[in-house]
């Protein structure tokens, strides 16, 4: 009989450019699994199990209906499918999340004491975080020379892989997987947005590359503009390598720089998580610990909903809401907004993205979050408090992407679209807009409530810090 090979499929939702799948193809007849467990800490927010009910049908296609899907504990579901289908070899690639790494690292060991061999192949990184290290062996802290001392000066990312050639062993049975939510009119809705898909990914990574990476550099902080990739979900899931998205890029131009500059960034968040496990939980920055953040307030659910009555703010979190994705300039002038101009939390707002985003990511999300309340490693200094009506008249010059979400201020004139409370009472009412009724006042004083973030922030300040 011939070896039967298991390919555990997690992150890394793709044929091609996938080190494990090609191990566990050439090892043996190949019965590909993908195990999802409801009760797992690790599972993911509504969203993106959205996403990922679609990605799993397209996998599946793609491998000629052969996908076992499973629900359970990886602990228990891979013993018991490999002795099942008399399994010998079991291959994966690794994560960086730390609490899954460590719960694989003693599933590894469980099944070599059962006589499987394991291979298992790095995570989805250009680099593995604990390659690019500073020459004292502790981690970056600062994005700059993590990435222009750390990561350049390492060996150039490996080459993509192709897919293998797959000759699959007999099926086994699937499990339907609960990832669709009782209410599918909103999982529906979101889903008009995306293609989903290896195939998919591919597509979008080459019309990027083709029609939008020469303006990228200059163009990637209007959200109104089609000029920033979309591939977060596709990466996320693995749809698509981080090596295949960086050598399509290639090197020419400002624009293929600055993306693979981002691309790093996404390097030095999983950094962060690999070396700081608490990070989606605990501050990097201690003296953040016990800082004053706001616990219960209603206007936590206004911000949620779109409905602070400022318009870019509202624009980003209906777009969340609507689409599963927030253009990052956007992403970081709501953030700012949640945790200094309301002083919420800032795990309240990574919650919220975690549920709600199709690119929700652990790394990515807490470091981002960290980075924008002021405690992550490389943040925002404390004094920087983006102010919602300047960065919208500055990145939505036009009001295209306020209007696009906003509809109920769209007839005003441009000049009045980012602060409706300072439109002339005519302006308003030729516009059709009472304000109170037909949009919200704005929930918070733009102006006090940033001298109050910046009381509330100069008492954790570090020493270093100083408004300039
Ligand atoms: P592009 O501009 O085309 O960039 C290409 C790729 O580079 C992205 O797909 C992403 O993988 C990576 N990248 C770009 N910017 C960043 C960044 N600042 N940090 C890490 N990686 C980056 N990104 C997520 O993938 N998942 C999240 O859950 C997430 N949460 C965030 C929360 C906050 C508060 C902030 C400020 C940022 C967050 N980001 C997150 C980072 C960034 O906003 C998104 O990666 C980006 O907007 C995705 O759009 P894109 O694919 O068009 O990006």
């Amino acid at each position: 009989m011939t070896t039967r090979a298991i390919h555990w499929f997690r992150n890394d939702l793709r044929l091609a450019d996938n080190p494990a799948l090609s191990a566990a193809a050439q090892a043996g007849a190949l019965l590909p699994v993908f195990i999802f467990d409801p009760r797992s800490s690790l599972h993911p927010g509504a969203a993106s199990k959205v996403w990922l009910h679609h990605a799993l049908a397209a996998l599946d296609e793609s491998l000629g209906g052969h996908l076992c899907r499973r629900m359970g504990r990886a602990e228990d579901v891979l013993p018991a499918l490999a002795q099942t289908h008399q399994v010998a070899f079991v291959a994966w690639n690794e994560s960086c999340d730390p609490a899954q790494h460590s719960r694989d690292v003693a599933l590894a060991q469980s099944l070599r004491t059962r006589g499987i061999k394991v291979t298992t192949a790095p995570p989805a990184l250009l680099w593995h975080p604990q390659a690019v290290v500073k020459q004292d062996g502790t981690p970056y802290r600062v994005f700059t020379p993590f990435y222009h001392k750390g990561c350049l000066s390492a060996p150039a990312p490996r080459r993509p892989l192709p897919a293998p050639d797959c000759h699959f062993a007999p099926p086994a049975r699937s499990d339907p997987l609960p990832l669709i939510p009782a209410k599918a009119g909103w999982a529906t809705n979101l889903m008009t947005h995306w293609s989903v898909g290896e195939k998919a990914a591919h597509r979008r990574l080459s019309d990027f590359v083709t029609q939008a990476l020469v303006r990228y550099a200059e163009g990637r902080d209007y959200p109104a503009l089609p000029l920033v990739s979309r591939l977060s979900a596709h990466l996320h899931f693995g749809e698509v390598s981080p090596q295949q998205a960086w050598y399509a890029a290639g090197t020419q131009g400002a624009g293929a720089r600055k993306f693979r500059a981002e691309l790093a960034w996404r390097e030095f968040s999983h950094s962060l998580l690999w070396h700081y496990p608490d990070l989606p939980h605990a501050p990097l920055n201690r003296r953040f610990k016990d800082f004053p953040w706001q616990s219960e307030t209603p206007h936590l659910r206004a911000w949620q909903r779109g409905q602070t009555g400022i318009p870019i703010i509202d624009a980003g979190m209906r777009e969340l809401w609507q689409t599963g994705y927030m253009h990052n300039r956007v992403r970081m002038i709501v953030g700012s907004f949640l945790v200094k101009n309301l002083l919420v939390h800032w795990r309240r707002g990574a919650e919220w993205f975690f549920d709600t985003l199709v690119d929700a990511d652990l790394a990515n999300n807490s470091a981002g979050w960290q980075w924008i309340a002021g405690c992550g490693a490389d943040a925002a200094p404390y004094f920087r408090i983006f102010n919602p009506v300047t960065q919208a008249q500055k990145f939505d010059p036009h009001g295209v992407y306020i209007r696009s979400f906003v509809p109920e201020i769209a007839a005003l004139p441009t000049a009045h679209l980012f602060a409706p409370w300072s439109a002339p009472p005519l302006v308003a009412a030729e516009a059709g807009i009472q304000l109170g009724k037909s949009y919200p006042f704005p929930i918070v004083d733009l102006q006090q409530s940033r001298q109050r973030a910046l009381h509330a922030f100069a008492q954790v300040r570090s020493p270093a810090e100083t408004p300039g």
